[in-house]
């Protein structure tokens, strides 16, 4: 069983109604890797960074089973630095500053020892390397999820779309799915956004839970309602490896597997929200997470009976 991560790793800078951060490391792929190695390892990741990324921030992921072969550091140049500024409700947020500097001209090379990998995790990326490592994949994985953003639909269209046609699961949040597809209802939204190819779709509401379609059945994650919500960031990315990390451990790709899945994202969403950046992310153990698990399966028991 393998796992092959892609996404940014990053340098980010956030403000929150609570506070602000000084610069502190980010990027899909590291929430995605510290998420799902509680899952599955080894983990493949393919990502770039500059000469300033700090060396034990590659060693301690390296520490957790993530291999780091496919990650370039581009010693010259600087990393992909991202700033965003969260509303009030912590739901939204606006981009402050977008600098690609390694991302801009990242050509990935799958390694050798790579191929082979059963499941593929696309994280948010210039759409055309995601697609780049698809391409250089010699089989073709079990599963291939991707996640994206508004960003990419606003200067890549084009590409966004070739590379969506390709996957099996594409996550978005509920204004990205309004955004690519052109519709306000989500139901709608999701029938266009799977004509385009991928033949499950989550849709990520935010602190409102996540849906999960497939065809003309649809399911629904809650999100575990916490009593103080620190930063956000990387709460998507983090859903993500705890879905794809649920689904490699498992090996079952059917769509029952996927509704837990979608729990077991949800679950570790719920603590990268509590602290700033991957801090919590690096503090929780396995019995953490099965507690939190369990939280959720009271959250939404009941029995109904209808006379
Ligand atoms: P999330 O809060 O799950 O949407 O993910 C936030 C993470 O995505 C941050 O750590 C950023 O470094 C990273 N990020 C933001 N914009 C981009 C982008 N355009 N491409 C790749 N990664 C990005």
């Amino acid at each position: 069983m393998s796992l092959i991560v892609v996404g940014s790793m990053a340098f980010d800078a956030i403000e929150t109604p609570f506070g602000k951060s000084d610069k502190i490391i980010g990027g899909a792929a590291t929430y995605i890797a510290w998420s799902a190695s509680n899952f599955t390892r080894p983990i493949k990741q393919i990502s770039v960074v500059g000469g300033d990324f700090p060396e034990e921030e590659l060693s301690s992921l390296n520490a957790r089973g993530v291999e780091l072969e496919g990650v370039q550091i581009k010693k010259d140049e600087k990393s992909f630095f991202w700033s965003g500024k969260y509303h009030l409700d912590m739901n939204s947020r606006d981009t402050l500053v977008t600098e690609l500097n390694v991302l801009a001209n990242f050509d990935p090379v799958v390694p050798e020892s790579y191929q082979g990998a059963e499941y593929l995790m696309l994280g948010n990326l210039v759409p055309a390397v995601q697609l780049s490592v698809i391409k250089q994949l010699k089989q073709r994985p079990k599963l291939i999820v991707m996640d994206t953003m508004n960003f990419w639909m606003e200067v890549a269209m084009d590409d966004l779309k070739k590379t969506i046609a390709e996957v099996d699961v594409l996550l978005v949040n509920d204004s990205e799915a309004r955004q690519l597809s052109e519709e306000f209802s989500l139901v709608k939204a999701a029938r266009k956004i799977m004509a385009m190819g991928p033949k499950y779709l989550i849709i990520k509401k935010g602190e409102h839970g996540a849906l999960l379609f497939h065809g003309n059945e649809v399911f629904f994650a809650p999100a575990l309602p916490l009593e103080e919500v620190f930063d956000p960031t990387g709460a998507g990315d983090t859903f993500a490896g705890g879905f794809i990390g649920h689904i490699a451990r498992t090996r079952d790709i059917s769509f029952s597997n996927m509704k837990t899945a979608i729990i077991v994202g949800s679950a570790m969403a719920s603590f990268c929200v509590e602290k700033f950046g991957t801090h919590r992310l690096k503090e929780i153990s396995r019995a953490d997470i099965d507690q939190r698990i369990q939280q959720f399966v009271q959250l939404v028991n009941f029995d109904i009976e209808l006379v």
